[in-house]
């Protein structure tokens, strides 16, 4: 089954386009600056060059209509015509309450995405917009839906409710619902599976750390908690994002920089974690170099990002009774050396080294902890694409 995977931002979409039966990708790439002058789609063939067209894409039609035009083209193309997509898989930010699996999508499925529209103000209506593109150009070709909150929605109300009026949640909804959820799942079932173990048999603690960042704990194959919340703010110290603060400093700040809650909320967004506090920059690569250069707010941003995580894993520790796996995933989780070094010097207390020379290894699957450990630390590869696919074949055969 050939299978287009779609995620679709307010200005961009990224696009895979996936043989399941051999899981290889056989194209991707992105379309960019979409409703914006001068947009652009990427379009990386399995075995050709990387090719860029300048092309006005005025709507997120416009843009799916140059990813099948890309896709079926005689001389970049990989498939010979549109009748060789065999199905959609959207990426789809906020379920809400409503979803906690993977769905077809259909009319009360496109209403009930939209009913969560104001947990994610910036991201569902985008998706949505996505889903119509592709029907309209690819009518009768079957969609999923692939939900980022769906996996945490088996967290119990004790790790779900915040110490808020009870009714806040029942008039307003407010409570914890964890993002990154489709990579959670993936690296956790992954992880078990090079273990050798049943994932129902174990506690998994998950770092997904990307330019966002999110952690769970995973028992017993279920999400029972995680560090995002209500939205991606929540929780560890983020590329651009603060992560968890007294919520009175938001009031405090707009005060001080006499500016409406908002813009707080934009700068806790858009202009803190580790950017704003190394003032080098948002990528890991920046901040490590810096680092190596002896910048004091590099080493203070990569200190003060590593304890929150080792602090979360604690705290996960302690939400499980205990740990058996501790795996790293996404761009820093993957690639940081020195980040897995700096959080592992908090953790030696359950019985887990990280091997230095293992740790030099980057973005592939391995057991960075000595043989026999009693906590296995990894590096497990996310393929949020992939999973994407995946759920997409189950629900479509
Ligand atoms: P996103 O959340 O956008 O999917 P990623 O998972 O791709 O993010 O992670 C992006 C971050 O990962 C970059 O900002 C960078 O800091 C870090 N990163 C990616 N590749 C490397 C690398 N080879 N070495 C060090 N850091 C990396």
């Amino acid at each position: 089954m050939n299978v287009l995977v779609i995620n679709c931002g307010s200005s961009s979409l990224k696009y895979q386009f996936i043989n399941s039966d051999t899981e290889e990708v056989m194209a991707k790439g992105l379309c960019e600056r979409i409703g914006i002058e001068n947009s652009q789609i990427t379009y990386q063939p399995k075995d050709g060059d990387k090719d860029i067209t300048l092309v006005d894409m005025p709507d997120h039609t416009k843009a799916v209509e140059m990813v099948i035009k890309k896709l079926t083209d005689p001389e970049i193309g990989v498939v010979s015509s549109l009748d060789e997509i065999d199905a959609v898989g959207h990426r789809i930010v906020h379920g809400g309450e409503k979803f906690a699996t993977s769905v077809i999508i259909d009319d009360e499925v496109m209403k009930a995405i939209e009913e969560c529209n104001d947990l994610a103000p910036l991201h569902n209506p985008a998706n949505l917009i996505g889903i119509n593109s592709c029907k309209a150009l690819m009518p009768g070709v079957p969609m999923v839906a692939v939900f980022d909150t769906a996996f945490h929605q088996t967290m119990p109300p004790k790790a779900f409710l915040y110490g808020v009026p009870y009714d806040y949640y029942e008039k307003f909804k407010v409570r914890r619902y964890g993002f990154h959820g489709t990579s959670h799942d993936f690296v956790s079932a992954e992880a078990a599976k090079f273990l050798g173990k049943d994932r129902k048999d174990l506690k998994i603690i998950v770092c997904h750390l990307g330019n966002g960042a999110s952690i769970s704990a995973v028992k017993n194959g279920q999400s029972v908690d995680t560090s995002m919340g209500l939205t991606p703010l929540e929780g560890l110290i983020m590329g651009t994002r603060s992560g968890d603060l007294d919520p009175a400093i938001v009031t405090f700040l707009a005060q001080k920089l006499n500016v409406p809650t908002d813009e707080v909320i934009n700068i806790l967004n858009k202009k803190s974690g580790v950017l704003g506090l190394s003032k080098v920059s948002s990528d890991f690569r920046d901040i490590e170099k810096a680092y190596n250069e002896g910048n004091e707010l590099a080493k203070i941003a990569l200190e003060t990002y590593s304890y929150r995580v080792a602090k979360y894993i604690g705290s996960y520790v302690a939400a499980m009774n205990g740990v058996d796996v501790i795996a790293y995933t996404a761009g820093v989780g993957e690639n940081t050396a020195i980040v897995r070094a700096m959080i592992a010097e908090y953790l030696k207390y359950l019985g887990t080294n990280i091997d230095p020379e293992k740790n030099k290894i980057r973005g592939e699957i391995v057991e960075l902890s000595d043989p026999g450990s009693k906590v296995v630390t990894m590096i497990v590869p996310t393929n949020e694409e992939l999973a994407i696919c995946r759920e997409t074949v189950r629900l479509v055969k």
